[in-house]
């Protein structure tokens, strides 16, 4: 079977980033103190284990307030995918340490919502539900804030006359929903203040994957199932591509019946997906025989 190495794919600089703090962090303190992740940055147990070895534990809530019940004592980092200010006020008043390894560009978003909501602009955020990273955004200005998921939502919301609008989104969504249901809130309030903030990492991986898809029967894309950016990979390839897709963890996940008849098999991986773990799933399917 051949296989179409997909460009650019695999860790974005925010999750580098982050992971470069935790362990800097672990290898610092981790001795002293408990040194905890307040949720999963990379869901992968080859990660976790070199995190736990660098003195980091990791508490896999995707409620952070809950998350953050379980620390007793010591430093807290929080994840890639930003935080909400409630969080870091409790983390604080139970008096532990604070390490923000939130990515530079969810903190852009923040900013943005804060200037807007400074402004007297009502948010509406495009983002997934129940995901860390508009939880931590909402947090920024609840009763200036409302998430919208889908474009049916975006057609029936009711606000006031006179509200002064902006929209924003969660940076890891799919480009093509997501102007979507921006152009739907354009048409319904047209001097909405448009800030598409998908960020480049998450626009590059769906453009690259859509455009392979072309030349490719079918495309595997390595990445947790709790991963954004990973599952919106596979929409894309399925809805804008026109190919099959599949979304696997590891190479054990791979179920030759997918590539009967195929022979270009096109792979990618999430944001969050070791480059390792892509390297064993790229060896398993040119190891099939054709079929
Ligand atoms: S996917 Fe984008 S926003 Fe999220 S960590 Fe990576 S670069 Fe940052």
């Amino acid at each position: 079977m051949e296989v179409v190495r997909i460009t650019p794919r695999g860790y974005c600089h925010g999750v580098v980033e982050a992971i470069r703090i935790a362990k800097r962090v672990g290898a610092e303190r981790g001795r002293d103190e408990p040194v905890t992740m307040l949720g999963y940055l990379v869901h992968n147990e080859h990660v976790t284990r070199e995190l736990e070895q660098s003195g980091v534990a990791l508490i896999a809530e995707s409620d952070r307030m809950k998350g953050l019940d379980q620390v007793r004592e010591g430093t807290v980092i929080f994840t890639a995918h930003g935080i909400s200010p409630a969080v870091v006020a409790a983390a604080r008043e139970r008096g532990l340490n604070v390490v923000d390894a939130t990515c530079s560009d969810v903190t852009r978003t923040h900013d943005l919502v804060r200037e807007l909501v400074g402004r007297g602009v009502h948010v509406i955020y495009i983002g997934k539900r129940g995901h860390p990273e508009p939880a931590g955004v909402l947090g920024i200005a609840p009763e200036h804030t409302t998430l919208v998921e889908t474009i049916e939502e975006a057609a029936e919301l009711e606000v006031p006359e006179g509200t002064r609008l902006g929209v924003t989104c969660q940076t890891t969504l799919s480009m093509w929903d997501t102007q979507a249901i921006i152009d739907r809130l354009v048409q319904r309030f047209p001097h909405i203040e448009v800030h598409n903030e998908i960020c480049l990492a998450t626009q590059e991986r769906q453009e690259a994957a859509v455009l392979a898809a072309k030349d490719v029967d079918c495309v595997v894309v390595v990445g947790s199932r709790r991963s954004s950016n990973s599952q919106r990979l596979v929409q894309v390839v399925q809805e804008k591509g026109e190919k099959p897709a599949h979304l696997v963890d590891t190479a054990d996940d791979i179920d030759p019946a997918w590539f009967r008849g195929m022979r270009r098999i096109g792979v990618t991986s999430g944001a969050s997906t070791p480059t390792q773990l892509t390297r064993q799933v790229i060896a398993a399917i040119e190891a099939l025989p054709d079929s």
